[in-house]
């Protein structure tokens, strides 16, 4: 089977994990935890960064951060991870949905205004798979309306809007090192953000908020979110690789384009708009409405031919954990729902080989063709 995935770990990984266990330094007291929060925060054009155990929990800790609680409303996409609708209702908040431009695939910014009200606190961006959410009209927003910005950068390390790196564009932004992210650390985070009582906040939030005077007392519940000095050490080496990393990603993009494009049933990513370059976080691919067969259809014909394929998100709308909830009721997300049954994506990690876009390509071109 062709993996969906297959990430690379050739640098210096074996070296640095070496150091750790010859200097016994394995815990979130070891030196390349500082090292990775500081040299990530410098790539995306940060002040601060504060690694955590995976990004799940970074947006955790950036909902705390903001002190978002009970009463508020934050705003966020549809189509997205439940790891951002969860970090919001976990801290007592409501989230508040939009719908996804059919082109990005990204929340639909002209949707966001008219979901504002006296309660809002937040809009949560996402930049989802490989272009950037278009973040013009949100910073407008966010000024005129006096709204903080959480930015979830796990999917676009190295990614740029205009002239500005992805992860420096919130008030807080958050980063996944998942193995099939960018940079990877196995299971790993980071919150970023400039401000430094933000940053202050994040780093005792990520660690029980234990009191700096006083150890083992705690004015606010938090997390024992630390990542340790052996993920750290993975992810200082892959940090070393990433501008070949997003390289091989766009060429990986490339070759499905190449192979893909005169496909009259399937929809593919845009190549760019007019402020970003796609990054091919993964390479998605939508069945046209004509298209006899839905994704979950293709993925299982794919899967027969030994190509591995996956399901886009669920919108989070339909979620059966939010809608036992009360949430959402009656509300219905078009372009999310559209996505979520005609869309999937392709093995695309960055070990992908050009032989397995070749194969996977054309596994796909036979399933359009009616081969199941
Ligand atoms: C991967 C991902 C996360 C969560 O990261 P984990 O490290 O797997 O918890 C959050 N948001 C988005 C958009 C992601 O793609």
């Amino acid at each position: 089977m062709i993996p969906v995935n297959r990430p690379l770990l050739e640098g210096n990984e074996k070296k640095y994990l070496n150091e750790c266990i010859d200097s016994g330094w394995i815990s979130s007291e070891g030196p390349f935890v500082k090292r990775l929060e500081a040299e990530f925060a410098a790539f995306v054009g940060r002040k601060h960064g504060i690694a955590v155990c995976n990004g799940s929990c970074a947006l955790d800790i950036a909902v705390a951060a903001l002190k978002i609680g009970p009463d508020d409303e934050v705003i966020l996409p549809s189509f997205t991870i439940i790891s951002c609708a969860a970090a919001i209702v976990r801290a007592g908040a409501t989230p508040v949905l939009v719908d996804c431009d059919p082109v990005t695939w990204n929340m639909d910014v002209r949707q966001v205004a008219a979901r504002i009200t006296a309660k809002t606190k937040a809009i949560m961006v996402v930049h989802i798979f490989g272009l950037p959410v278009d973040m013009d009209p949100i910073f407008a927003l966010a000024r005129e309306r006096g709204l903080q910005i959480i930015e979830d950068a796990a999917e676009q390390q190295g990614q740029q809007y205009k002239e500005r790196k992805v992860g420096s564009l919130g008030d807080i932004s958050t980063v996944s090192f998942y193995p099939n992210k960018h940079v990877t650390t196995g299971e790993g985070g980071m919150v970023l953000t400039d401000d430094p009582d933000l940053a202050e906040r994040c780093r005792a939030a990520r660690n029980l908020f234990f009191d700096k005077e006083r150890r083992y007392i705690h004015a606010e519940l938090g997390w024992n979110f630390r990542m340790s000095n052996l993920q750290a050490a993975v992810g200082v080496a892959q940090l070393e690789v990433i501008a070949r990393t997003i390289e091989k990603k766009r060429q990986i993009g490339r070759w499905y384009r190449e192979r893909l494009d005169s496909q009259p049933l399937l929809r593919l990513p845009e190549a760019k708009t007019d402020y970003a370059k796609n990054i091919y976080w993964v390479f998605g691919v939508v069945l046209a409405d004509e298209a006899p067969l839905d994704a979950a259809a293709a993925i299982a014909a794919l899967r027969r031919k030994g190509v591995d394929a996956r399901h886009f998100f669920w919108p989070m709308h339909k979620q059966p954990a939010l809608r036992d909830l009360g949430l959402f009721a009656g509300e219905s997300y078009p372009q999310s729902e559209r996505l979520a049954d005609r869309g999937f994506y392709l093995p695309s990690g960055v070990g992908s080989t050009k032989d397995e876009i070749d194969r996977s390509a054309t596994a796909l071109k036979d399933v359009l063709r009616g081969d199941l």
